[in-house]
């Protein structure tokens, strides 16, 4: 079983901030900014090339309400799913990183150079 069915499960222990029948929000072990949830399906589902449409309709919805339950949804905030090796994906359950509390930057992603692939 996987670290966030483990979480899902109650096998592991997580800051929970927002719980349903099919979705679950904690809080991300190692945040990026003051606000940095992670919100995964509770179904595993190895990343978002596998994800129905009809999760992420669902998905959609739930990270709206997390979005203004933690207070973040007129400030602004980011979203970010990272999806396998060259995402930067580490675990392999779906989650949607929501990052807010503070302007962001945004940083430097690549080494590589955009023009080589023109
Ligand atoms: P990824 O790099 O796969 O997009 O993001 C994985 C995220 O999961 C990372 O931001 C990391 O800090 C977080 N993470 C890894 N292990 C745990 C854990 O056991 N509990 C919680 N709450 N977050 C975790
Ligand atoms: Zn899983």
């Amino acid at each position: 079983m996987c670290l966030f069915c483990k979480i899902v499960n109650k096998e592991i222990p997580a800051n929970i901030e927002m719980e349903d029948e099919n979705f679950l929000a904690f809080h991300d072990i190692n945040p990026k900014a003051p606000v940095h949830i992670l919100v995964i399906p509770k179904q595993h589902v190895d990343s978002f090339n596998e994800v129905s449409a009809e999760t992420m309709a669902g998905m959609t919805t739930f990270i709206q309400e997390v979005a203004e339950h933690v207070g973040i949804k007129e400030s602004g905030y980011r979203l970010i799913n990272n999806v396998g090796h060259n995402g930067g994906q580490e675990v392999k359950h779906l989650h949607w990183h929501v990052i807010g509390g503070a302007k962001l930057t945004f940083p430097h992603l690549t080494d590589a150079d955009p023009k080589d692939f023109l």
